[in-house]
């Protein structure tokens, strides 16, 4: 026998595993429970639900109407919202479909099979009672002991909105597209004029006809454009987006994107959310004390240390952070002038409480010589003309006459300041616990885009995202029977 037939006689007496006959009648379990084992995520979404006051969160419709067709409990499409953002379904279509196929789904909803309207309508009708929901399963999570409570984390990220960034505008393109417009408009006159002149005045040939018609297209293009400009005059807004009105064409990185402004406060121990809040605003500076706040206020606690990156830097909201009992660690931005110009920064100068001056890097003191505002907050420049005329160190700190200016409460940065130098390493672990949650969110979760629009609807959205990353977390740490456990306890 050659290897060939050998080869074949092997391959005759080997199987692969086989399923069942189609057709044939199987002994399979008699109740959907039995698909569903103890650690399933299902059971604890299940128990977490049924727990909380649906009424007092504001939902609608928790009692049932004593006339017309039953409609479902909010209570089931709740479970089943849960379900799906934790499963990455999160679009109604979808969601409807694995209510017919998936057996946990089955199970979660005792075979209710609502349709993508009804689910559809249950996230509109009750988009504010979602945040109410995130903050039930924060409180578990502060009796569970999953919150260290000593330090937050604050940052933002952009998530994508449901408009293309060709459908966003802002004052500089749309002048920048009318600009052009009119360069084309020139344009097509003069051949249009060319044209005509080779035509003959009478003639109205195909080539005067088209650029007739480009130039009717254009015009009112332009008139569109020049409408969007009045707009953003009337209303004092920057920029439009056609698609989701509420969304904003914003930085992430290096990329500009059409999204929403996405602000956490994160605690330290198991990198969970505490705080969330959805906003169009562009950037970070001045959202410090409303996410830290009302973090601490459900940590039930006084104080904790809160650290955000220097995006984040602006004296008054540090102020608001500290007086809130969130004691802020931001690194201070390097910019102005002097630092463009590689001059001595201002952290090299030295504020002197006691004599209300600076110590300047040549050991000179700067005394008040301007009074001024800046914002709403008073503001003194401090400065020492003399000795600047005559300094060895000036080429390294002016062109001319250094001033150093002071904020009214800028006691508040000193005190930060030195706060951050005795724990450099603070700013390390706050990049370390933001990134988690948003890095999951957006790469294993599959979130980093809003499917609805407007920004209360996108709220919703984000309140669901952030409970199931909770949720995760929290099932990871202390397992699904203890919390069920914990619900019912
Ligand atoms: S230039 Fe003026 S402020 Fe600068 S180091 Fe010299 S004395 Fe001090």
């Amino acid at each position: 026998m050659d290897s060939f037939e050998s080869a074949r006689g092997l391959e005759s007496r080997m199987t692969h595993i086989a399923g069942f006959e189609r057709d044939q009648l199987l002994l399979l379990p008699e109740a959907v429970d039995d698909y569903v084992d103890a650690e399933n995520p299902v059971r604890f979404i299940d128990a977490f639900v049924d727990g909380l006051d649906l009424a007092a969160a504001g939902f609608a419709r928790v009692t049932a109407r004593a006339t017309g067709r039953p409609g479902y409990a909010p209570g089931d499409l709740l479970k089943l919202y849960i379900y799906g953002y934790l499963n990455r379904v999160r679009s109604s279509r979808r969601l409807e479909r694995e209510a017919h196929r998936n057996i946990e789904v089955i199970w979660l909803l005792r075979s209710l099979r609502p349709d993508f309207k009804t689910i559809a309508d249950f996230r509109r009708d009750n988009r504010a009672a979602f945040r109410a929901v995130f903050r039930q399963f924060v409180l578990l999570c502060r009796r569970l002991d999953l919150y260290g409570r000593e330090l937050l984390a604050v940052d933002g990220t952009r998530i994508k909105a449901v408009n293309n960034k060709d459908r966003n505008f802002t004052r500089t393109s749309l002048r920048e597209f009318i600009r052009a417009a009119d360069e084309r408009l020139n344009d097509y006159l003069a051949r249009l004029d060319a044209s005509d002149i080779e035509d003959g005045a009478s003639a109205g040939g195909a080539r005067t006809k088209n650029l007739a018609e480009k130039i009717e297209a254009l015009r009112k293009k332009r008139g569109r454009y020049e409408a969007m400009l009045a707009q953003l005059d009337r209303t004092g807004e920057d920029q439009i987006s056609l698609t989701d009105p509420d969304s904003r064409a914003m930085a992430a990185h290096t990329k500009v994107g059409v999204g929403y402004n996405v602000q956490v406060a994160v605690d330290a121990k198991n990198k969970m959310i505490v705080e969330q809040a959805v906003t169009n605003q562009v950037v970070d500076m001045g959202l410090l004390t409303q996410t830290a706040e009302p973090a601490r206020e459900i940590l039930g606690i006084e104080t904790i240390d809160v650290v955000a990156d220097r995006g984040y830097f602006k004296v008054e909201d540090i102020d608001a952070c500290e007086k809130a009992g969130c004691i802020p660690h931001v690194p201070k931005p390097q910019r102005g002038s002097s630092v463009r110009e590689g001059f001595f920064r201002k952290d090299e100068f030295r504020y002197d409480a006691g004599r209300d001056a600076y110590v300047c890097p040549a050991g000179q003191l700067l005394t008040p010589i301007r009074h001024g505002r800046l914002r709403d907050l008073k503001k003194v420049d401090y400065g020492a003309p003399h000795a600047c005329r005559v300094c060895p160190l000036r080429p390294r700190c002016t062109n001319d006459i250094r001033s150093v200016s002071r904020l009214e409460n800028e006691d508040v940065l000193d005190r930060m300041a030195e706060r951050l130098r005795a724990r450099p390493h603070i700013l390390d672990r706050r990049r370390e616990v933001v990134e988690h949650p948003f890095g999951s969110i957006k790469q294993w979760m599959y979130q980093g885009a809003f499917l609805m629009r407007g920004l209360e609807n996108v709220r919703a959205e984000f309140n669901l995202t952030a409970l199931v990353y909770n949720l995760r977390r929290a099932l990871n740490v202390v397992g699904v029977e203890p919390m069920i456990a914990a619900v019912r306890g």
